[in-house]
């Protein structure tokens, strides 16, 4: 009677798990080099056209082991080029990436969970609680698949005297807690820093976390990546309402040990302090005074992001004068201050609308069809579907342009 295996992927193993894994199997570590490099510089998936590697290795690998990215079901092309991508994960839910390009950088936004455990009272994720923690392999899976969309595979080409990259830079700002399936996210950040895989910046590369003070403190020994921290409230009364996790690891502590983690690096950086703007709650002239008072001794950058909308929430987006008063009351107080400018916008790409939930994801798949087939032209649609069938055997091309 014939068994089927189950094949080990290697897609998610950082370098030291690679090179343990060719190691136990009597292969000289630096295979785990040319591995990694067809794998994530190459985009290649299948072991026999590796063509350093040796014929018998080969059919080793090709019985014990596979390159498994996650299988993409849709993806969305915004008007502004922004593209969203819904990601099935084996636990059988969805999940959401998504590329922001801009003139200088191109952007990814990761998930790291299928739903969140953390219920922030803003986010839509939250709403649908936990569903599971993705694998390395889906993590940076999301990464590897967005180079394959976007070109990012193809040799390097010069632009004005520099190296243009699709993906230029990492957020870990998609759906979940990071900090909270640490082992996955830490595998992931390592190869997306790796030289021999993506080799970003670590200044490029960014976790932002509701506060799990535990898991910051243990950062600086798994990695050197730049941190956000979702702080959205100026004191602990406020914070506990919004972001329950506060009642676990107040603001103090919360900075402490951001501060710590800062400390730690050999380079000089500093944290950004993200702040979601929720009319009425926490965007008020007596919000922005005692935020500035908050971080006075506390060099950060603030990032504020004006609330996205989604159905099941009743806040709103503050008026564009509120953020502007919020903003200047920060900056005249000496803080660098950025508004995230909302983006992909007719795709339901923006923070904290990535919900993930099949049944609204079914609702959204319908209208975008419709509006695609209503224009006349569904081959010039924002919108297509992907079957498991054609994920990997869909070509190399470049991104597609409205
Ligand atoms: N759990 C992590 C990462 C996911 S959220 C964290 O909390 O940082 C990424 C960012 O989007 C966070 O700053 C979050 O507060 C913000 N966000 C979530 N929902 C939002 C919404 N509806 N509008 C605007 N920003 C939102």
């Amino acid at each position: 009677m014939s068994q089927t295996a189950v094949k080990t992927n290697l897609l998610g193993m950082s370098l030291p798990m690679l090179q343990a894994y060719f190691e136990a199997m009597g292969e000289k570590p630096f295979r785990a080099v040319q591995v990694m490099k067809w794998m994530h510089q190459r985009g290649v998936t299948d072991f026999s056209a590796m063509t350093d590697i040796s014929h018998s290795l080969q059919q080793k690998l090709l019985v014990e082991a596979e390159v498994r990215p996650p299988i993409i079901v849709e993806e969305f092309l915004a008007a502004d080029g922004c593209y969203k991508w819904i990601v099935e994960v084996a636990s059988g839910s969805r999940v959401e990436t998504v590329f922001i390009p801009e003139d200088d950088r191109g952007t990814l936004c990761i998930s790291s969970q299928a739903g969140c455990t953390l219920d922030c009272s803003f986010c839509a994720t939250g709403k649908q609680g936990f569903n599971s923690n993705l694998t390395a392999a889906e993590i940076i899976g999301q990464l590897w698949w967005a180079n394959h969309r976007l070109g990012g595979f193809a040799p390097a080409r010069p632009h004005a005297g520099k190296t243009i990259r699709s993906v230029s830079n990492v957020v870990m700002m998609g759906m979940g807690e990071p900090l909270l399936n640490f082992d996955n996210v830490m595998a992931s950040l390592s190869l997306m820093m790796d030289d021999n895989a993506y080799g970003l910046s670590k200044r490029r590369v960014t976790i932002s976390t509701a506060g799990v003070v535990p898991a910051i403190d243990k950062l600086r020994l798994h990695t050197d990546a730049s941190l956000a921290v979702s702080l959205h409230a100026p004191n602990d009364e406020l914070r506990n309402q919004i972001v329950p996790i506060n009642r676990k690891y107040p603001i103090k502590e919360l900075l402490r040990s951001v501060a710590d983690y800062i400390d730690s690096l050999p380079d000089k950086r500093v944290p950004v302090i993200e702040y979601t703007l929720i009319s009425g709650v926490n965007d008020q002239k007596q919000h922005a005074q005692e935020l500035a008072a908050l971080l006075r001794d506390f060099p950060c950058k603030i990032n504020l992001i004006p609330f996205n909308p989604f159905s099941q929430s009743d806040y709103r987006r503050p008026s564009n004068n509120a953020i502007s008063n919020f903003r200047q009351i920060l900056q005249e107080a000496r803080f660098t201050v950025t508004v995230r400018t909302t983006r992909g916008d007719d795709i339901g790409a923006a923070c904290g609308q990535l919900v993930g939930e099949v049944v609204d994801q079914t609702r959204r798949s319908e209208r975008y069809r419709r509006a695609s087939t209503e224009a006349g032209n569904p081959e010039k649609g924002n919108f297509r579907v992907f079957t498991s069938a054609d994920n990997l055997a869909v070509s190399v091309d470049s991104a597609r342009r409205v």
